[in-house]
């Protein structure tokens, strides 16, 4: 079998891109499609759910499938330098995607509300980190104004080439399955994920090679403009991916919903946490907060009988657990972590305790 090389090799037919294009890759996508066995069975109902692991992309989120392709993209057009602003993942990988293609990167962070292993990536990567003081939304438009008047690309996912790299997650579920789901649950921040995988649907269904699935996205319950119809000025929550009030793919996103007969939903902090520790602990999947809540949303909507008896659910799980370790040190709290001297008594006294 030839060496995997990223998702550009993998579907070129289905994208954008010139024959002799200088492909800027890091072996994005090609990400597992996990069967929740240990979860699925605690719901007592006969579905069958996956969770699309896109935290296992080269920076640790699906962000990856998105930068290969912008990058590649500015590359073709003789582009010096990317701009974005960023909750944190489009930095880590805007910043190792540029480095990659030797551009410089710009990235604005929302101050003191990034997540640590994000922003280790970014500075390690070598981009120009500039904090904030405001919030992602405040950034955005920053970003946007400044990529009008200077030469710089901005790869935010308003870079339509953002959402066509994303589409290939799309690709990857139907032709691991052989089919489409008969719902996919993502978490929306900006909602550029949900449009990209409505666009990746669509190519293969024109194609015949599969049916529609209902795309359903939910959001933190702090910053839900989708749930509630209208934009959030000052969103909150513990999950920093989807810390946003402003999405700027709304139209898109609301398009995909209809079309598809999906829905909208939203998860409280305490819940997402609770859903983390849960995949986690019965299935071995430590993603970031944000990513839980396409599980937490299906869990629900099986819970509230939304979901048929027999139906196959994706969940994409967007983002690694380790982006966050001072959520998920947090999450294990602090009587588990022992100490103890380091005697064979003191270690065999725990472990005869804990085994009972
Ligand atoms: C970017 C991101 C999201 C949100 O994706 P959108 O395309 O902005 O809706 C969700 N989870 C993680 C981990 C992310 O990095």
């Amino acid at each position: 079998m030839a060496r995997y090389t990223g998702i550009i090799a993998r579907y070129r037919e289905w994208l954008p891109i010139a024959d002799d294009a200088r492909i800027v890759t890091l072996g994005e996508g090609d990400t597992p499609l996990i069967r929740l066995d240990r979860l699925t069975k605690t719901t007592g109902r006969d579905v069958t759910i996956y969770v699309k692991f896109e935290g296992l992309n080269p920076t640790g989120s699906f962000k990856d499938r998105g930068m290969c392709f912008a990058v590649t993209k500015a590359v073709e057009a003789g582009s010096q330098a990317l701009i974005c602003a960023s909750t944190g993942n489009t930095s880590a990988s805007a910043a190792a995607y540029a480095a990659r293609a030797g551009l410089a990167a710009f990235v604005l962070i929302p101050e003191g509300k990034i997540a640590l292993g994000k922003l280790s990536q970014a500075m390690i990567h070598g981009a120009v980190v500039v904090q904030i003081q405001g919030n992602f939304d405040a950034g955005m438009k920053l970003v946007k104004e400044i990529a009008a008047t200077t030469p710089v690309t901005l790869v935010n996912s308003v870079n339509p080439y953002r959402l066509q790299g994303q589409k290939t997650a799309a690709f990857e579920v139907v032709d691991a399955l052989g089919f489409a789901p008969n719902y996919h649950y993502l978490p929306v921040g900006n909602a550029g994920n949900i449009t990209a995988h409505w666009f990746g649907y669509q190519d293969y269904a024109r194609q015949g090679r599969c049916a529609m699935p209902k795309l359903v996205g939910f959001q933190a319950a702090g910053a839900a403009p989708f749930v509630s119809g209208k934009m959030v000025d000052d969103p909150e929550t513990i999950a920093t991916a989807i810390r946003i009030g402003h999405p700027q793919s709304w139209s898109l996103a609301q398009s995909a919903k209809e079309a598809t007969g999906g829905w909208f939903g939203a998860i409280d902090d305490a819940e997402i946490l609770v859903t983390q520790k849960l995949l986690a602990r019965e299935e071995g999947i430590f993603c970031e907060p944000a990513s839980a809540v396409s599980v937490a949303g299906a869990l629900h909507d099986l819970r509230a009988g939304r979901i048929e008896d027999g139906a196959t659910v994706v969940c994409t799980v967007t983002g690694h657990g380790l982006k966050d370790p001072d959520v998920a040190i947090r999450q294990g709290g602090p009587t588990e972590l022992l100490t103890v001297t380091p005697t064979l008594s003191a270690v065999r006294a725990i472990i005869l305790d804990r085994t009972g």
